[in-house]
């Protein structure tokens, strides 16, 4: 894994996703566990998973298990569950472009792609 750290909330929570994906993508998982144990999971698995690590950069309790501390306790749990709110509403929409995009896709191939795009992008993320 290669990192370019920026100490702020947004790239530890990008750091513990892509750790919560390379317990899936360990070259360093015993042998002696069983073989499932040790291969790729379905893709949905490992997002779930990394989903989950990148939840922890906004949990005060495993913040300050690592030994930051946090000022305003409550401020912070309060912001903290604004923008896992917000982004979690930010990505459903990003979600439907992407899938709109991909079947509209392959089911016309030879459309102006980039006009399709835009098109979702417009309706689905409010954006020009
Ligand atoms: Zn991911």
């Amino acid at each position: 894994m290669l990192a370019n750290i920026v100490q702020n909330e947004y790239w530890m929570g990008t750091l513990l996703h892509e750790l919560g994906h390379s317990v899936y993508s360990s070259k360093n998982i015993p042998a002696s566990q069983p073989y499932l144990l040790r291969c790729e999971s379905h893709i949905l698995a490992t997002e779930g998973v990394a989903m989950m690590f990148e939840r922890f950069s906004k949990q005060r309790g495993w913040i300050e298990k690592v030994g930051l501390k946090v000022a305003d306790p409550a401020a912070f749990d309060e912001a903290a569950r604004k923008m896992q709110r917000n982004q979690l509403l930010i990505f459903s929409r990003w979600c439907q472009v992407m899938l709109r995009f991909e079947k509209g896709m392959y089911e016309n191939p030879d459309q102006d792609l980039s006009e399709l795009w835009w098109k979702l992008v417009a309706k689905y993320q409010h954006l020009k």
